[in-house]
């Protein structure tokens, strides 16, 4: 297999080599064969992509929102003519099947930057209050740190964010999934985004740490595990800088006595698997009135069944293998530990396929709550499921986890589903299997961080408020 070389990193609108002397080697996750390498960036050359950031700022702060919407229209259609590219990059680098690539990694950010172009017009950039003109700036260079899962979803959250508040942006991507961010920031460059205003550098943990707590960092917004952003927080606390943290999750699909089960599964089984549960919005817990609960077994082992593993290149393929062999062993020792606390595993088994870090559909019953895979985020296709007794039982069950991402409910009745969402304690719920809606905010209570993201809230997110009083 050829390797790639991600040797350059991308600021002031120019291309640059790397010189520091670490390396991130990415292994393809279904082969187990060494695919790319990633040279990370030493601190002269992250100073280097701060200082052409801050140099950004002063230019990009007094763009008019033409301007703005016009930079983001060119980088949408950059970035479509290179869905084809980073589909193949995808499967190779993190093992998502090209049909998943097809149906979201790609889409959902080529919403995510109509969104933010929507969201141009919805803010209310200045408001008089009596003698006061309230006034809503951008807050400046923002350090912009990603994880591999989704990863230009996750990249364009934050970027076109960036740009339509008038910020500019050092971006730090994760190394396991360099190819999207590699394929994004070319399309930064085909686009013709002004110099400085977006700004790439590779890094793992200590290329990052090293970012956020930067002098010439105004503004952090990090998506990724809870632990590194419990980290970050505390780093920011000596500066203030602000801080969005978009983390872990520990999502639950709940089912009321009255739900469509035929309806109802599927799109549970989907919400528990897709990206081989590698999604911060998983739905790796599932509530079921007791009574429901053989139904709901049979149900799933044969919804799941029809996710076959393979090749993420086959178009076939609708489950891939988790992404790292440090998520495969992670997997694997929560799925162990699992049964060792007296999970009973009903679907679901040994490694599947002689190579690769594949994991088979897995579910949990006889799950208590204070038990692990109850509790934990696992990233891995695998989903606990909890009976209930009672409604009350149901929303204390749902609101356990600590963490706060994302949810659904099912119930033949709409009141009664709304009444129930409103009773969990999450960021979002799906009500009934609707559509994700990319204009709304997306962001999390509790252990799931805080901030929005996606539309005008992303936006806003990255704005500070300036309150002029006695301006004519
Ligand atoms: P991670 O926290 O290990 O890494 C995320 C990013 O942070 C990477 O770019 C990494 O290099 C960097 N990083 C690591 N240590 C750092 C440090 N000390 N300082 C600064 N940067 C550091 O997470 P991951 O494994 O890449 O992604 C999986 C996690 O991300 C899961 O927990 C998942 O739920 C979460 N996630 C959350 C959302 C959301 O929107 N809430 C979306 C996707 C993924």
């Amino acid at each position: 297999m050829t390797m790639i070389r991600y040797d350059h990193f991308y600021a002031g609108g120019s291309i640059i080599p790397v010189k520091g002397p670490g390396r991130h080697t990415v292994v393809d996750p279904a082969k187990e064969v060494a695919c790319a390498d990633v040279w990370l960036c030493g601190h002269g050359e992250v100073d280097l992509a701060i200082k052409h950031a801050r140099r950004g700022f002063d230019a990009w702060r007094h763009s008019s929102l033409g301007e703005r919407g016009a930079a983001l229209q060119r980088l949408k259609a950059a970035l479509e003519q290179r869905s084809g590219e980073i589909s193949q990059l995808l499967a190779t680098e993190m093992g998502c099947p090209v049909w998943l690539a097809g149906l979201m990694q790609m889409p959902m950010p080529l919403k995510g930057i109509d969104c933010a172009i929507e969201g141009l017009s919805q803010i209310a950039w200045e408001e008089r209050i009596g003698n006061g003109l309230v006034e809503r700036v951008p807050s400046g260079v923002v350090a912009a740190i990603t994880p591999w899962n989704f990863p230009v979803h996750q990249i364009v959250a934050k970027v076109a964010a960036a740009v339509a508040a008038g910020c500019s942006v050092v971006l730090k991507p994760s190394e396991a999934a360099p190819g999207a961010a590699w394929a994004f920031m070319q399309a930064v460059h085909d686009a013709g985004l002004p110099a400085g205003v977006v700004n790439l550098v590779w890094g793992d943990a200590e290329a990052g740490a090293y970012l956020v707590t930067h002098a010439g960092v105004d503004r952090i917004s990090f998506t990724g595990s809870t632990a590194v952003g419990q980290r970050i927080m505390a780093s920011a606390a000596t500066s203030l800088t602000p801080v969005t943290l978009e983390l872990g999750g520990k999502s639950v699909a709940v089912l009321l006595d009255d739900a469509d089960l035929a309806a109802a599964i599927p799109v549970i089984v989907r919400m528990g698997l897709a990206n081989s549960g590698q999604a911060c919005v998983s739905q790796s817990r599932l509530l079921v009135p007791r009574h429901l609960r053989d139904e709901v077994i049979a149900r799933f082992r044969q919804a799941a069944a029809g996710w076959v593993l393979g090749d993420p290149l086959d178009p076939a393929t609708r489950l891939g293998p988790v992404a790292t062999a440090a998520q495969y062993a992670r997997v694997n020792r929560m799925i162990a530990r699992a049964t060792e606390q007296g999970a009973s595993c009903v679907v679901g088994g040994p490694a599947p396929l002689a190579r690769g870090y594949f994991v088979t559909p897995t579910l949990f019953a006889n799950v208590q709550p204070e038990m692990e895979i109850a509790r934990q985020e696992v990233f891995g296709p695998v989903v606990a499921l909890m009976t209930y007794d009672n409604e009350h039982e149901a929303a204390d069950l749902a609101n356990a986890s600590g963490y706060g991402l994302s949810g659904a409910v099912w119930a033949a009745d709409p009141v009664r589903a709304l009444s129930f969402a409103r009773r969990m304690k999450t960021g979002q719920v799906v009500i009934n299997g609707a559509a994700q809606n990319l204009a709304t905010p997306f962001g999390g209570w509790g252990l799931s961080g805080f901030g929005r993201e996606n539309g005008r809230f992303g936006i806003e997110d990255l704005l500070a408020f300036r309150s002029l009083h006695g301006a004519g």
